[in-house]
This record gives structure tokens, sequence and C-alpha cells, in this order.
């Protein structure tokens, strides 16, 4: 959204329409309903700029105000690192892609709620509506399978009792997953900025759901240790 000519005044009035200051844009990134599918078939949105929060994954609502592991997988706009929408041009302040932004951006009004709420009860995009290549599909739920975040927590699970074994095969899920992006990449010519749409964020991130923190050594090994205060992230289930 774009900044306006009007500023935001703790005296003035309540509001009642978009002043465009970017405000929400700046604070999260909105994930994809059903009818957004239209601007990825019209290359609107582009495949980089988005990634998949997989199954059991665990993120900030911010309807709700609290940490939820998501039970069916979202695909949504990157986040910068420092938080809000990819899609947000700080210098312009505005919106890079306004006149198609997706529909949660178009339902959000920051001072009621309503139609937000009534737009993210939808249906939501999931990858198979957006990957058509058979391969591709396949590959996708064969690392489903293999780096389910089910699987990854029933290994934690079992740190305290097994130690060095479960440790072993936690390790091995991350090589699979950090491995397989530039594979599959180079193999069957996809943008590797695609890979976070495709696979979800790379498990050496996303592991710190479960209080892990993954190091990487200077021969590119990877060393695992619990991190001081185990956090969700800053990613969001929506706007
Ligand atoms: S919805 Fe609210 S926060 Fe978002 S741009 Fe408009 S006025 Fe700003
Ligand atoms: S897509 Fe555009 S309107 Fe929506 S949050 Fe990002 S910058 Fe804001």
């Amino acid at each position: 959204l774009r900044q306006g000519k009007e500023v935001s005044n703790p005296l003035s009035p309540p509001r009642n329409h978009c002043i465009r200051c970017g405000e929400c844009c700046r604070r999260s990134s909105p994930s994809l309903q059903w009818e957004d599918l239209t601007l990825l078939e019209k290359d609107l949105i582009e495949k980089r700029t988005l990634f998949t929060v997989r199954k059991g994954e665990m993120v900030r609502d911010n309807i709700r105000g609290c940490l939820v592991v998501v039970d069916t997988e979202i695909v949504k706009v990157k986040e910068m690192e420092e938080g809000g929408c990819l899609l947000y041009d700080d210098l312009a302040r505005a919106c890079r892609i306004y006149p198609n932004r997706p529909v949660q951006c178009a339902a959000l009004k920051c001072w009621d709620p309503r139609e937000f709420e009534k737009v993210f009860k939808g249906a939501k995009i999931r990858r198979s509506d957006i990957v058509s290549d058979p391969v591709l599909l396949g590959l996708i739920q064969q690392h489903e399978r293999r780096c389910s975040f089910e699987r990854l927590e029933s290994h934690v699970k079992r740190i305290q009792v097994e130690g060095e074994r479960a440790l072993g095969a936690i390790l091995e899920f991350l090589r699979f997953d950090f491995e397989i992006r530039p594979f599959v990449s180079h193999k069957l010519g996809i943008p590797f900025e695609e890979m976070d749409l495709v696979f979800g964020r790379p498990l050496i991130k996303t592991i710190t759901r479960f209080g892990l923190q993954v190091i990487r050594q200077p021969d590119g090994a990877f060393f695992l240790t619990i991190l001081k205060s185990p956090a969700g992230g800053k990613t969001s289930l929506s706007h």
C-alpha cells in the first residue's frame, strides 16, 4: 500500500478508510487464497517471491495473537529479514504489485478485521495447485515423506534417550533437505530462488521450532546446538 498525505495521529478520530501508510505491509506478508491463483497463472506474482509454510511449522497467528503449528501447508509472500512483505518498496513507500495485490491485502482494513477474517477462512493455495510438472510433484512428495516435521519431532524427542543416534538421524534430515535444493534447481532448470516455494524454507532454519540451532562448520558440516531462547520465529500465518 502507498504512503498518503494523511498522517496517523493519536488525536485523530478513529480511522474508517485506508490512508496507504504501509504499516500493515511493513509488519507481515499475505498468504495466498484460492482467488489469487490467477495472479500466478498470469505471472503477476513471481514464484521466486513466494515460499511454503509446511505442515507442522510453527508460525505467529496474527488474528489470535499466538504461536500456532500449522496443520496444512500455506503459500505465502516472502518476508524480509527484519520483517514485512518482500513486495513492499520502502523507498517508494508503495506495494510493487498494488493493482494485482493478493486478496488478503485488498481485504485488510486495520480499523475493522471482519472482511479480512472472512477472506482468511476461504480455501488457500497449495503447491499442487501451482506445480504442474509430475516429476517435481513427485520430488515434493518424497521430500515431505522424508523430511516431515512430524518425523523430525519424533527424532528430537529421542535425543535425551538415544543421544548421538538421534542426533545423527536429525543431521541426515538436514543434509537431505539442504542438498536436494541445488540438485533439483540444476537438474530441472528451476531458479534456486524458487526452492523455498518448492520445498519450504530450509530445515536448518525452521528447526528452531524445536529449540535447536544449526551452526555451519568451516568445512560445511552442520553442528546442532540448543537455542538459548527457543522461539517460533518471526514468520506469521497471514497479515
Ligand atoms: S490498512 Fe491500515 S495499516 Fe494498512 S496501509 Fe491502510 S491505513 Fe495503513
Ligand atoms: S503484497 Fe503489496 S499490499 Fe500486500 S503486504 Fe505486500 S506490499 Fe503490502
